[in-house]
């Protein structure tokens, strides 16, 4: 045996004999709590969770070129939709009428509260839209915290300040997906600065930002700014390059990071007919 082999041959022996050594439940609850969870940014503040065994949650997906000038694309598969309130940028356009882009079986939860979804736990809190938007249905926003994989993955909705009660409630949070852009239409600076101190997330997930490849005008979507700007001031910024990415327990940074992904390729630019004349 090679010097390296018998290395390789004692680290597999030591994992080994680690596993027996542990309880068959236990160690079956550790697997459990240490297996991927995959998280793909659709455009927005829209984003498919999957669970270790499959289950999908699609969250606040968004209606069609109303103010964004852009299409929620065809086909998204999700067991659940999760909507945070009834704003067009956030339930696919369902309060204003509109066809909305998931299949009419498809169970949507808009209510603070439990539900068990195969191996994922969904919370809803009952927060409050950021001002001044959403009086008129009395600034509902419901946060979703989704128990999947032994991780603690937390959706903000448009949501404004959290009030301590809120912050408690939730706990600890590993992945937090939050409305962050250069022109802080939904948070202001400091307030983006508070939520993070209350619940010191790992992971920080920006969404609800201006994505230049898909907005042909330079003025729309009105008063929403991209994240670059806003990036470019932190530290432990990690620029994904793809729409995709997995996360598990064992794997978190050990300092906190914020993590920006692409737009999911299925959202295209949409159609110029004046750029295709030339
Ligand atoms: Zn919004």
């Amino acid at each position: 045996m090679q010097a390296h082999a018998r290395t390789r041959f004692f680290q597999w022996a030591s994992l080994v004999g680690g596993a027996l050594a542990t309880s068959a439940a236990g160690a079956q609850e550790a697997a459990k709590d240490n297996q991927p969870v995959i998280i793909e940014y659709i455009a927005h503040a829209c984003f498919r969770v999957t669970s270790p065994s499959g289950k999908q949650v699609l969250i606040d997906p968004y209606a069609s070129r109303v103010w964004l000038g852009y299409d929620f694309p065809p086909g998204v598969r999700a067991d659940t939709v999760l909507i945070s309130h009834p704003h067009y940028d956030h339930d696919g356009g369902e309060s204003q009428g509109r066809a909305v882009p998931w299949p009419s079986k498809t169970l949507i939860l808009r209510q603070p509260g439990t539900n068990q979804l195969g191996d994922m736990t969904v919370v809803g809190y009952a927060g409050k839209h950021a001002d001044p938007w959403g009086k008129e249905f009395g600034q509902i926003n419901t946060i979703w915290l989704l128990k999947v994989g032994g991780l603690r993955i937390v959706h903000l909705g448009d949501n404004g300040p959290l009030t301590e009660g809120t912050a408690g409630a939730i706990g600890h949070v590993d992945v937090l997906m939050m409305p962050i852009d250069s022109q802080f239409h939904i948070l202001k600076a400091d307030q983006i600065a508070a939520i993070r101190a209350q619940l010191s997330p790992a992971v920080l997930i920006p969404m609800h930002y201006r994505h230049d490849d898909l907005e042909a005008s330079p003025g729309k979507p009105e008063q929403l700014g991209g994240i670059d700007e806003w990036a470019k001031q932190e530290s432990g910024v990690r620029y994904l390059g793809s729409f995709k990415q997995e996360f598990s327990v064992g794997a978190l940074p050990r300092k906190p990071e914020v993590v920006i992904f692409k737009h999911s390729p299925l959202v295209k630019p949409p159609h110029d007919p004046e750029a295709e004349e030339k």
